[in-house]
């Protein structure tokens, strides 16, 4: 086996990155985060699964571009191939239930009186990490890997750094184990998610996320623009398309 905690360098976009632990498991929606993500824990960990959640998404898109991505994510690296383990998909359509949010509802997206648009699911992260950490006791799994991020955002409070660490204290008190929650993307913008792509996988890994994640909250795929698929218009799309541009301005400099 070999040794990826060796190759791990502590930098800001990792504070909750764990001292322990060779196996993890990513949230991973299909998006260009949960896909950064995913290639930064396969080069680091000895065996890595993945889990998904089905919650009603307007965006169920998100779903039908995991698989073909975990397979070519396989074909990048031999020893992605070999560290990449078990999907799970979790059906979460109770969230769609108890909540009333643009992204599970047909509602247009909006900015609300409380300063975050009305594509915030109150609690998701919170819950996805819960049982994502439920999971990963029966697996044997001791890193969770999510994509939150407060640099480039909509302002969940699910996201933040300091919010994490109580869960993170939560769950290690409720589980009585040492289940971590890393966060590689958690100070990069959007352009620094898309280099630590290039350095982790090359340009065939940004060429895999840019043509097949999906990102956009109305769930359009339509033409592939430079940086990507979507609408254009909505929350993610401006701040994929923006993050990608930075990128290119960045590397052209
Ligand atoms: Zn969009």
């Amino acid at each position: 086996m070999s040794a990826p905690q060796q190759m791990h360098q502590q930098t800001p976009a990792d504070t909750l990155q764990p001292a322990a632990g060779n196996t993890a498991l990513v949230l991973f929606s299909g998006g260009q985060d949960s896909a950064t993500c995913l290639a930064w824990a396969l080069s680091r960990y000895d065996r890595v699964e993945t889990l998904g959640f089905d919650y009603g998404q307007r965006h169920a898109i998100e779903l039908q571009v995991r698989k073909p991505l975990l397979a070519a994510m396989r074909t990048l690296k031999p020893e992605w191939r070999e560290r990449l383990g078990d999907d799970h998909l979790l059906d979460l359509s109770v969230l769609g239930e108890v909540s009333d949010t643009a992204l599970t509802r047909g509602t247009a997206i909006a900015m609300q009186a409380n300063g975050l648009p009305n594509t915030f699911v109150p609690g998701r992260n919170l819950l996805f990490l819960t049982l994502a950490a439920a999971l990963a006791y029966r697996r044997g799994l001791t890193v969770l890997v999510g994509g939150m991020c407060e640099t480039d955002y909509s302002g969940y409070p699910d996201c933040r750094h300091g919010t994490l660490q109580a869960l993170q204290s939560a769950l290690q008190l409720g589980m009585a184990n040492d289940v971590t929650i890393a966060t590689p993307l958690m100070w990069l913008d959007k352009a620094a998610t898309w280099a630590l792509a290039e350095e982790l996988g090359g340009t065939s890994l940004v060429e895999l996320i840019r043509s097949d994640t999906h990102t956009c909250y109305l769930g359009e795929r339509g033409a592939l623009h430079d940086w990507g698929h979507g609408c254009g218009h909505c929350p993610a799309c401006e701040l994929r398309a923006k993050g990608y541009r930075e990128y290119r301005a960045r590397q052209a400099a």
